[in-house]
């Protein structure tokens, strides 16, 4: 599935969790691969595991809410491979609080990395897509897009990014460029050691019982892992979604209304 030969990939915050085993799946399709993060020595690993599938990869230091960086390694990766053919914006991060202590500052970095970071990112890769009529813009949003306790900034952030979705994807895909999205449910990296961290504020006192019970009720039976969302996102990212866009897919193990 997905052939990304000749195609040119980047991924923001691909240096670890979901991002890196993107970037892994697309490089062994065959794309060449851009990881967008602020830290670029996390990267090391997946740059490694790139080379060892025999692509090409680096590792550029782009802060997602910062559009001088995004489009100066933007034009970086369409010096040194020619294009952009396909947009991961996975960078996200978590600042989780009940809405009495959520604090402005809270609010705003979450909805700047998660929303603000996706738009700028779209709009930079867009005018590379649109030139050469044809991109997929794949987004990351979450099943707390639907609500998530002591999560009103995330939430909204990801409820956002379904909207800009949708929205971008009615003005993009007259240039051959698709954009969807992915909403994942409890998947196990570093930013569900940030939920550990943050549960008892959230009213979880025990998150380990927290991730039994939670197991026991996905039909799934168990939490998700970085390669079952890498693998929705580059099935979007390649060909074989052709006619799909605009479209938010649950990768949670379980049905999300
Ligand atoms: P991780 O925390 O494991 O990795 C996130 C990566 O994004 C890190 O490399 C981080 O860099 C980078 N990053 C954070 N902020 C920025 C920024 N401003 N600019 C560039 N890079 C940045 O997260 P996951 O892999 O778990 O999550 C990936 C995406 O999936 C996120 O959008 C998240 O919201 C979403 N998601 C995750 C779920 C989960 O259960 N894990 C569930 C639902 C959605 P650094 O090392 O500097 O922090």
């Amino acid at each position: 599935m997905g052939n990304f030969r000749n195609l040119v990939a980047i991924v923001t915050g691909g240096a670890r969790g979901i991002g890196a085993a993107t970037a892994l799946k697309l490089a062994k399709g065959g794309a060449k691969v851009a990881i967008f993060d602020r830290n670029t020595e996390t990267a090391e690993e997946t740059l490694a595991k790139i080379k060892d599938a025999g692509s090409e990869g680096i590792a550029l230091e782009v802060d997602v809410t910062n559009r001088q960086q995004i489009e100066k390694e933007m034009e970086t990766v369409v010096d040194q491979w020619g294009k952009i053919d396909i947009l991961v914006n996975n960078a996200g991060i978590l600042k989780d609080s009940m809405i009495d202590n959520l604090s402005e500052e809270d609010w705003e970095q979450v909805i700047d990395v998660n929303l603000k970071g996706s738009f700028l990112c779209a709009q930079a890769a867009q005018k590379y897509m649109k030139k050469q009529n044809y991109g997929k813009i794949v987004m990351v949003s979450s099943q707390a897009a639907v609500g998530s306790l002591g999560r009103v900034n995330y939430s909204s952030a990801k409820a956002g990014v379904q909207g800009m979705t949708k929205a971008l994807s009615m003005e993009l895909g007259p240039f051959g460029i698709n954009v969807n999205a992915v909403a994942p449910g409890f998947i196990d990296t570093d930013m569900s050691e940030v939920s550990r961290i943050s549960a008892k504020m959230r009213g979880i006192d025990d998150f380990d019982e927290f991730k039994k019970s939670f197991i026991k009720n996905n039909p799934i039976q168990r939490v998700g892992r970085p390669e079952d969302v890498a693998n929705v996102i580059t099935f979007l990212a390649s060909d074989e979604a052709e006619y799909v866009t605009g479209q938010v897919i649950y990768v949670s193990g379980r049905p999300v209304i």
